[in-house]
């Protein structure tokens, strides 16, 4: 799993890297709005968390800008204690879910967690090969 980490404030962005990378995700992280384009554009990701207030370029702006390049991956936005309108704007430019900060590391995780599942749809893990079907589900 490969994952993008948008976030300016260093310790949460070192905090989340860390225990993104303990999970076994392969993390990319930036530390602007730019920069968080230029690699969701850039590279394929299975989900992103992105902080709504950055410099250079807003997670908002950021969110539109990606979804507008037909980056589909699911967004999980953080947003500041108090800012409800932020989670409305968050999802109405593209983001999937939100976590209010400060937050608990579990919490995101288990967030993330749901989002990949939910992009991964309701496929059935079926392995094909020639005339055999194998459910890796039901065995
Ligand atoms: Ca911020």
């Amino acid at each position: 799993m490969r994952i993008l980490v948008v976030e300016d404030e260093k310790n949460l962005r070192e905090q989340l890297v860390a225990a993104l990378g303990k999970k076994g995700y392969s993390v990319d992280a930036a530390a602007d709005g730019q920069e968080g384009l230029y690699y969701g554009n850039e590279f394929s990701y299975d989900v992103a968390i992105i902080d709504l207030g950055l410099p250079k370029l807003n997670g908002i702006d950021l969110i539109r800008a990606l979804r507008a390049e037909k980056r589909n991956f699911p967004i999980l936005v953080l947003t500041a204690r108090g800012h409800w309108q932020d989670k409305v704007a968050g999802l109405e430019a593209g983001a999937d879910d939100y976590v209010v900060k400060p937050f608990e590391m579990e919490e995101v995780l288990a967030r993330l967690n749901a989002l990949i599942r939910r992009s991964a749809g309701h496929a059935r893990p079926v392995l094909e090969i020639g005339p055999i079907a194998i459910d890796t589900a039901s065995q």
